[in-house]
């Protein structure tokens, strides 16, 4: 999946999704993708927050909406997201070393963040205030 996430010049947020879906997956099988609240949510009051990895996994929790309930309670983007995942880690501990799940969000202040327990997930940042360049940016090794 790949998941935006943005805020424009006025503090609006928004955010979209594509995915290339699970390899292999039944026929007529609908990940967390198309699904508003599991692999995408946004409320422009609070935050913004997509999601990659085993839809299933994502749908379960309302990973997305959850990401963003998380920050209305206080908490950053970063830990929002890695709440998330330790939510579904622990639906599944024994499979907490296979599950590929991934959120990133944003919040209303601006400040964004991601996590991911495999590696090959990645992030990247970019500034209007920079021309549009990349900012920030991570790799999960
Ligand atoms: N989240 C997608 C799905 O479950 C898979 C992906 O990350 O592309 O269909």
């Amino acid at each position: 999946t790949i998941g935006m996430v943005a805020m424009d010049a006025e503090g609006n947020l928004s955010g979209a999704c594509t995915t290339s879906g699970m390899a292999f997956k039944l026929h007529g099988r609908v990940g967390d993708s198309p699904i508003i609240g599991a692999g995408l949510y946004v409320d422009n009051e609070i935050g913004a927050a997509t999601s990659t990895g085993v839809g299933e996994e994502v749908i379960k929790i309302v990973g997305s909406h959850l990401v963003v309930e998380l920050m209305r309670q206080g908490y950053p983007p970063e830990k929002a997201c890695k709440e998330a995942v330790d939510r579904i880690v622990k639906r599944s501990p024994s499979k907490a070393k296979e599950i590929q799940v991934g959120f990133l969000a944003l919040n209303k202040k601006g400040q964004y963040g991601a996590y991911c327990l495999q590696k090959g997930f990645s992030y990247a940042v970019l500034s209007k205030e920079v021309n549009n360049t990349l900012i920030d940016g991570k790799h999960y090794f």
